[in-house]
């Protein structure tokens, strides 16, 4: 059977894909409510991950190192780099590098997939939320990236780049979460703050129980001795008894 040729450029694509148009919305949002949440951890894990993903990833591995052979490394080394592209959001590497060929052999002509003479906001990103024309299979991709589609790695990763994706973000969540943990034990007075050590050894429910009486018992005895503070400094003749 003979393989479909691709047809890229505006005219050819048409229809939003939505599934693409959704992802890029939710990250545009996502990034500006992360100005609210900002602190030193957050900005080291942004500049780790844009550097690890935009040019380890992208400009070392997916195009410098993939599509245009530009320089030679170990396997290891290929596939740590095309991993950290993966991070990029930018799809699996055969969809990539297969598309980014195409674009050098018809250069702004018919057939480029983002040609700036069909626009600004297609080269932006017109291309890439307008058709379908994006999300071949591996197999029909496979003539223009022969190399990646006979290295099993490349073929699977391609089928699962979003996976990094989902790991990084759970494991980032899973720091987050241990930081607040840590965070409001801290804020906590000493004696709870040993309190909160000793429900770490405890069954869940059991703990939660222990937490809530050492907090009642905090609570009534430092009710006691402000009630007391206050009848000394009305009448100071009254006895200081309690204890
Ligand atoms: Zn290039």
């Amino acid at each position: 059977m003979a393989t479909p040729m691709l047809l890229y450029g505006r005219k050819h694509q048409t229809g939003l894909n939505w599934i693409t148009a959704i992802a890029m919305t939710g990250f545009h949002v996502g990034a500006v409510a992360a100005l609210f949440y900002m602190d030193a951890g957050a900005m080291l894990a942004a500049f780790i991950l844009y550097y690890a993903g935009g040019m380890l990833g992208i400009g070392m591995g997916y195009h410098r190192l993939l599509t245009h052979r530009g320089y030679k490394t170990p396997k290891w080394v290929e596939y740590f780099l095309t991993f950290c592209g993966t991070l990029a959001l930018e799809g699996g590497p055969i969809f990539w590098v297969a598309t980014h060929r195409i674009h050098h052999q018809k250069s702004d002509r018919e057939g480029d997939p983002h040609s700036p003479r069909e626009g600004t906001w297609w080269a932006h990103m017109g291309w890439i939320i307008k058709g379908q024309g994006l999300h071949h299979d591996a197999e029909v991709l496979a003539r223009y990236v022969p190399d990646l589609a006979r290295d099993p790695f490349h073929v699977w990763l391609s089928t699962w780049h979003w996976t990094s994706n989902v790991i990084v973000g759970l494991v980032l969540l899973a720091q987050v979460r241990a930081d607040r943990h840590n965070q409001s034990d801290l804020l906590r007075p000493r004696a709870l703050t040993a309190c909160g050590q000793q429900r770490h050894r405890l069954p869940p429910r059991l703990s939660t129980k222990l937490v809530r009486d050492k907090e009642a018992t905090y609570v009534v005895k430092r009710r006691g001795e402000q009630h007391q503070h206050d009848e000394q400094r009305i009448n100071p003749t009254v006895e200081h008894i309690a204890h």
